[in-house]
């Protein structure tokens, strides 16, 4: 076992890890060090496409007012107005601030930073689209995380790449709550574990969509973290709320930009008709992305989709000027070509939803302090959450396209500046010696599996199982069928079995662990979109079809009692000057 101290441990190296880490660098007084189970350019971050949002103006008259407005709307009224107004702020600031580190943004003539439109980004509080979405053609994501993490080394920051993180060092402290004092990690190229002891630890490490059959997530979204804390009593937060993005590729799920409707292409049924225009006239095409997703599905139900199955439908972007296509929108268009054979300036690409981002996930303050509780006082010393992994909540019900990496910059960069501070006011706390137990069980557990069942198997029956019944549209009978499903492939996965008990690189292992991380998000998402018996946002319940404030208009906080048995509380929403409303565009 090899033993670490560091000041600031940073989980996670994609935009939301990279932004705390720099930011810590920058005001603790300590050593920070970020591990990763990627190579940091590998990160996820790097695969997004079509821009971040800020209220620059550059295009149009905008103001951040309105951005904060689009986003409480967008999330149907469940987003805090606190984190909101933060959000809408600063990011103007932090955009700027990575142009400034050197970021390639794409230009206007007159040398400003370009911005285009995206879905449910408005003027004047819903009256029209505006362009708000700055973009590096559709590779923004990319030059984020490149940008970032040359700044990183740049900075100083220490790396541990690809190490496995697989248990946070969390006791109860003297009065009753909690405290973080570090992480256990395993190195992938070795196998051996590491002891990263440290006085602040900020979780950074993404999504969960692995969990559902056809997603645009990459192989290594698989909720980690999120698993890890709720393992350890943590709360998960509002974990119903999956998004479901319009445009995946059809059958395969990668992503086609937002991007490509904010350039003007527009999607069609079998029949040609721009359906959007019946589901949402103001804004058509540029709804958001709950209701663009529903509309597609409604679309397909009645008989109305593409292809010799009716079961698609297409994005047309023929009408545009190719040269724009070439410039703004060429890795999308490469995609379409080389997976589907489909040549997009002259034929309609066929697509679908697919599984995109979590909404919810570890609950923390406007600072990124993780709750273990469900008050603003009860936080877990030393501990915090940013980015995808965290539930700030920004996003309430349903996220607004651009507002992720948005997000990354500005609560990344506060949890970064709240973790060096805590550092700095608080000294290390002595550690015990069996602190890695709990990894070196998991390890030797699953390296030594030795039963009949498939790793692979019940992984494909649990995305399947996902996207079936806890996808876009949900029932009580679904969700309860669903639950019962996981019951059984989480008793199937204590009985797998795995050929490879190899130390170095062992994938097939880590593999099987992730697995047993993918079921435990899938079990908070299942058990709390039961719980909620109304539709709001991305949670859609066939058989409660409304929105109902009176009973709903609060966070969900679940807590694991042991594994498959739930305890749902609830947290109040930071309400504002914007008061609930219908959700019409
Ligand atoms: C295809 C695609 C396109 C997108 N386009 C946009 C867009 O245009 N605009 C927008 O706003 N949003 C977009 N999004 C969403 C946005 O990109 C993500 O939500 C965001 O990048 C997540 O960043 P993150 O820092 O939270 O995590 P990630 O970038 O996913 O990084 C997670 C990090 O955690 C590490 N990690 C995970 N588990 C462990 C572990 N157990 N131990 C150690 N390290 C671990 C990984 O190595 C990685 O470094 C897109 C998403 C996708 C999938």
């Amino acid at each position: 076992m090899r033993a670490h101290k560091f000041d600031v441990i940073v989980v996670g190296a994609g935009g939301s890890g990279l932004m705390a880490a720099l930011y810590a660098t920058k005001n603790a007084q300590g050593s920070v060090a970020v591990i990763s189970k990627l190579y940091p350019t590998r990160s996820h971050t790097g695969a997004a496409q079509g821009g971040v949002g800020a209220a620059l103006g550059n295009v149009d008259e905008d103001s951040w007012e309105w951005h904060m407005f689009d986003t409480i709307k967008g999330g149907d009224y469940l987003t805090d107005q606190d984190a909101a107004e933060i959000f809408a702020k600063d990011v103007i600031d932090a955009v700027y601030e990575l142009e400034h580190m050197g970021l390639p943004f794409s230009r206007l003539p007159d040398g400003k930073i370009a911005q285009r439109r995206f879905g449910g980004h408005t003027r004047e509080f819903g009256k029209a689209p505006v362009h708000r979405a700055c973009y590096a053609a559709d590779r923004t994501g990319h030059m984020i995380l490149q940008t970032l993490y040359q700044n990183s080394i740049k900075e100083g920051v220490n790396f541990f790449n690809e190490f496995l993180v697989l248990d946070m060092i969390l006791e109860e402290d003297a009065d009753g709550g909690q405290v973080c004092k570090g992480v256990i990690a395993m190195d992938i190229a070795s196998g051996e574990l590491h002891t990263f002891h440290a006085k602040s630890v900020v979780l950074a490490t993404g999504g969960n969509g692995r969990m559902f059959k056809v997603t645009s997530n990459a192989h290594a979204l698989t909720g980690d973290l999120t698993a890890i804390a709720y393992r350890r009593g943590i709360p998960l937060e509002d974990m119903e709320f999956y998004q479901f993005h319009p445009t995946g590729l059809y059958k395969l799920g990668v992503l086609l930009t937002e991007g490509v409707r904010g350039e003007g292409g527009i999607l069609r049924n079998g029949a040609g008709e721009r359906f959007m225009e019946r589901y949402a006239p103001t804004i058509k095409d540029l709804a958001p992305r709950d209701i663009v997703s529903r509309s597609m599905y409604m679309e397909i139900r009645e008989g109305r989709g593409a292809g010799p199955n009716k079961d698609y439908i297409l994005l047309d972007i023929t009408h545009l000027d190719p040269k724009i296509i070439e410039e703004r929108l060429p890795d999308i268009a490469d995609f379409s070509r080389t997976y589907l054979r489909v040549e997009p300036t002259t034929e309609p690409v066929p697509v679908n939803p697919t599984a995109h981002y979590t909404m919810g996930g570890i609950p923390t303050t406007i600072d990124g302090e993780v709750l273990w509780g469900t008050q603003n006082n009860e936080i877990v010393h030393g501990l915090y959450a940013a980015g995808e992994v965290a539930c700030v909540s920004l996003h309430g019900a349903n996220r607004l396209g651009t507002n992720s990496l948005g997000d990354l910059i500005v609560f990344g960069r506060r949890a970064g500046v709240a973790a060096a501070k805590y550092a700095n006011e608080n000294a290390l706390l002595p550690i015990t010696d069996d602190v890695a137990r709990r990894a070196e069980d998991l390890i030797s557990r699953t390296r030594n599996a030795s039963g009949k069942e498939s790793v692979a198997k019940i992984r494909a029956e649990m995305q399947q199982s996902m996207q079936d019944n806890a996808s876009v549209f949900r029932t009580e009978e679904t969700l309860s069928a669903q639950v019962e499903i996981l019951r059984g492939l989480n008793e199937r996965y204590t009985q797998i079995g795995i050929s490879d008990r190899s130390e170095r690189f062992n994938t097939e292992m880590i593999e099987a662990i992730e697995l047993g991380f993918l079921l435990d998000n899938a079990e908070t998402l299942v058990h709390s979109a039961l719980n909620r018996r109304e539709s709001r946002g991305a949670h859609s319940r066939e058989d409660f079809t409304e929105r109902n404030d009176p009973d709903y208009l609060k966070h969900t906080m679940i807590y694991r009692k042991e594994i498959g048995h739930t305890e749902i509380k609830w947290r109040d929403v930071v309400l504002g000057k914007y008061e609930p409303k219908p959700r019409v565009y």
